[in-house]
């Protein structure tokens, strides 16, 4: 069953692939990879551009079953679906120019290939069912693998119409299947079965801990993408209100579950107070209302799950600097929530919190900053805010993160990479290399004689 999260209600029933069904699947997904990687290289690209146009022509249609199903703000939710359009356009241009190399050596010719690894199996989980969908099977199929992708069990419905849109493109069947089903069975059967070449995940750190232990028994190509606690250092020389307004969409966009939510804002000690005015309003003017209201800037969380397990990181004597509202009544609602003082060791600061909750810390400086925003086992994305150019280069060398941004809260462009340091994952997605990502590197070397 399928609810929508802003009103509780169940507005669609799916039926679920068990552990027969996606060996089945698995073995067709086998038996397209011979004809797939045989189109050449200038169809393959205008398949994926015709995908392209399709998702984009959809882009309302996906956006309306997103909100409904995963409660995102209309306005993002036509971002995820344009993302997918992007993805699917950036990677077309991938099938013609995946180049290998010619090598010198003695006694003949040496050449490169990047061959397709085969069967690829994506995880993906509920946050973005969309865009991270996008991410994993668009360069898997551009470089010529096919895929079988596994939706959250709760988000599952655009990832299935994307499935349609491609048949409807031309993408010949059983190249990209979607596989709705639990991720204990269809999900860990991408790990255990040996036809699947490489797993994509995306989720917590726990399960991805679990699929990466599983696929080193076959010595499996694994990407992972997991959790972050990423950290959003505002200096006193900054344009502080600059800062403070673009604060609460880097931790309460998609109500605060995002892998990069800046769930830790680090304030200079002499520009604290300064932040704290300015950010108190801008916190307290999110528009938190029904989702598909064009103005909506965050929904509900996507579970009652959720909900309880985000009100956990603020019991009855929690230090509530100030909230947002929520609406009353139906929907797994929960406002925007700031939390200050915290201690360091407390679990709003150290734990992935997945929700619209964030701990606002003081530091003094620059190496106070740096320490405090690498003590986590985390390092997927943040921010700096500062005027000084020199600092913005030494901060961003110094913090351990996949990506940081500079003046800017976003972490997210297809055009360049993104994935983890530390336990924030392994491998990157999107960018130009995330294509290799996909392929085995061949070497042929051919004798000339002397
Ligand atoms: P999970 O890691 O459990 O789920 C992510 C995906 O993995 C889902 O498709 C899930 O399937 C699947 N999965 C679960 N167990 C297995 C398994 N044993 N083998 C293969 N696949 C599996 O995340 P949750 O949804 O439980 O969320 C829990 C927390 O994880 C969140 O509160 C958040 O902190 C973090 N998280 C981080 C994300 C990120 O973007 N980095 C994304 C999502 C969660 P299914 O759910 O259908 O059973």
């Amino acid at each position: 069953m399928v609810v929508n999260p802003a009103t509780e209600e169940t507005i669609a029933t799916v039926s679920q692939v068990g552990p027969e069904a996606a060996d089945e699947a698995i073995a067709r997904s086998m038996a397209a990879l011979p004809a797939w990687r045989a189109v050449s290289p200038g169809d393959r690209a205008r398949l994926l551009r015709r995908f392209a146009e399709v998702v984009d022509g959809a882009n309302e249609e996906l956006a309306r079953l997103e909100v409904a199903n995963s409660g995102h703000t209309i306005s993002n939710a036509r971002w995820e679906a344009g993302n997918v359009r992007d993805v699917l356009a950036y990677y077309a241009g991938a099938p013609e120019r995946l180049f290998g190399r010619q090598i010198p050596v003695p006694g003949g010719v040496d050449v490169t290939f990047r061959e397709p690894i085969g069967v690829v199996g994506i995880i993906v989980p509920w946050n973005f069912p969309m865009p991270i969908a996008s991410w994993g099977f668009v360069p898997a199929l551009a470089a010529g693998n096919t895929v079988v992708l596994k939706p959250a069990d709760l988000t599952p419905l655009t990832a299935i119409r994307l499935g349609e849109l491609a048949l409807e493109a031309g993408i010949p069947e059983h190249v990209f299947q979607v596989l709705p089903g639990r991720g204990s069975v269809v999900g860990w059967r991408f790990v255990t079965h040996p036809a699947v070449g490489k797993v994509c995940f995306t989720g917590s750190t726990e399960v991805g801990q679990k699929i990466m232990a599983g696929c080193a028994e076959q010595v499996k190509r694994v990407t992972l993408e997991l959790g972050g606690k990423s950290a959003n250092i505002i200096f006193a020389d900054a344009d502080l209100e600059a800062a403070a307004s673009s604060a609460p969409s880097g931790v309460f966009d998609n109500a605060g579950q995002d892998c990069c939510a800046r769930s830790r804002i680090l304030v200079q000690a002499s520009a604290y107070e300064r932040f704290m005015e300015h950010f108190e309003p801008a916190v307290k003017a999110v528009r938190v209302i029904d989702p598909s209201d064009e103005t909506s800037e965050m929904g509900p969380l996507i579970s009652a799950e959720q909900r309880t397990s985000v009100a956990a990181f603020v019991p009855e004597d929690a230090p509530v600097a100030f909230r947002g509202s929520a609406p009353e009544g139906a929907g797994y609602w929960y406002p925007p929530t700031v939390l200050a003082p915290v201690p360091l060791d407390s679990p709003a600061v150290r734990e992935e919190i997945f929700g619209p909750v964030v701990a606002v810390l003081r530091f003094e400086d620059e190496a106070d900053a740096i320490r405090i925003a690498n003590d986590t086992p985390y390092g997927l994305s943040g921010s700096i805010w500062t005027r000084d150019v020199g600092r913005a280069f030494r901060v961003s060398r110094a913090v351990e993160t996949g990506a940081i941004s500079v003046n800017s809260n976003a972490s997210v462009r297809y055009w360049t990479p993104f994935g983890g340091f530390k336990r924030s994952g392994l491998g990157r997605e999107l960018g130009p290399d995330a294509l290799e990502s996909f392929t085995e590197l061949k070497n042929v070397f051919i004798a000339t004689g002397s």
